[in-house]
């Protein structure tokens, strides 16, 4: 099958071989008209052609170009994949920032773990819902994240909520301006609060909706592991052990994650609240005990906190401004 070019970037997306359907009867392989192209990919591919600014819209299962590899394709979802030739046309619904953060994590976990979670949760919970026809692409992870408790912890590095505030705001002015206006950040770190910033940031971008969401409220951990926490946990080390089991110490290296409570009352009730001292709280900088972890916990959960980010991706892919609530 010959792959033709020379026409709009569009058009290089596929093998043309329907295009004989509209060779001109007597000139046998002549060049395509463009307005034929165009009609088919309107007709085949779901597509808006916005005159004047000659945008086509297409549906999302349509392929981008494939990569120069014969294994690997560019997965059209990841912007840090995408290209010009591509995105000179498409355009997508949904922007997906996630979030991370640097910092230690126990003693046999990567300072990047929050990163690699964000990376790997934020990609397959796209790919899952591109694949239902959602039009999302996940920018790249912005790996630092609020990490003021833990300024004595060698190399934790910590982005002020003030400065986040301003990275979140360049970026809704690039994504308001171009007219992608739906936004969700997938939070990876418990230091990362985006609520109030996106109730400020609303205001200033009224067209935008704005979205966030904590991927790892999304599931009861009970049903998944044997052992609560919130930092470098069973959950954590699991996820770890499943998605990069080459960067993980053994679990022998580990500490147990032991969590000293607050001396006042309220803070152990978790009805008032005051930032932990990290390091007077636990000795490993872990808090839950990891030792019961396994690859295969990790998979089932990270398979199901996919399945719920997707769906989140896809509700508010299709959620019309004004038609949010019934
Ligand atoms: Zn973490």
């Amino acid at each position: 099958m010959e792959r033709r070019r020379g026409f709009s970037p569009a058009v290089d997306f596929w093998d043309l071989d329907e295009e004989k359907a509209c060779e001109t009867p007597g000139t046998k392989n002549a060049e395509p008209s463009k307005d034929c192209l165009i009609n088919f990919l309107l007709w085949d591919m779901d597509c808006i052609l916005e005159s004047g600014s000659q945008i086509i819209n297409f549906g999302p299962k349509s392929p981008f170009h494939p990569s120069n590899s014969p294994t690997f394709m560019i997965r059209p979802y990841l912007l840090k994949e995408a290209n010009w030739k591509s995105l000179k046309t498409f355009r997508y619904d949904l922007a997906v920032l996630p979030w991370g953060a640097t910092e230690a994590h126990n003693y046999h976990m990567p300072y990047g773990t929050d990163i690699f979670e964000a990376d790997a949760i934020s990609e397959e919970g796209a790919r899952k819902a591109w694949e239902k026809g959602s039009k999302v692409v996940v920018l790249p992870t912005l790996p630092f994240g609020v990490n003021t408790g833990q300024s004595d912890i060698y190399l934790d590095i910590n982005l002020n909520p003030s400065t986040q505030l301003i990275i979140l705001s360049d970026i809704i002015e690039v994504l308001n301006r171009q007219g992608l206006k739906k936004m969700l950040i997938v939070n990876s770190h418990g230091g990362n609060n985006f609520q109030p910033m996106l109730r400020e940031l609303g205001l200033k971008f009224p067209e935008m909706m704005l979205f966030t969401c904590n991927w790892f409220q999304a599931l009861d951990k009970s049903k998944y592991f044997e052992e609560s926490g919130d930092h470098a946990d069973e959950m954590e080390t699991a996820l770890i052990q499943y998605l990069h089991p080459e960067l993980l110490l053994p679990l022998e290296e580990a500490g147990d994650g032991a969590e000293k409570k607050s001396v006042i009352r309220g803070i152990r009730e978790k009805w008032a609240w005051a930032e932990r001292k990290w390091s007077q709280v636990t000795e490993d900088t872990g808090i839950g005990n990891p030792k019961k972890a396994t690859a295969e916990k990790g998979k089932r959960y990270f398979d199901d906190v996919t399945d719920k980010v997707s769906e989140l991706i896809a509700d508010i892919c299709s959620a019309q401004p004004g038609e949010l609530y019934r």
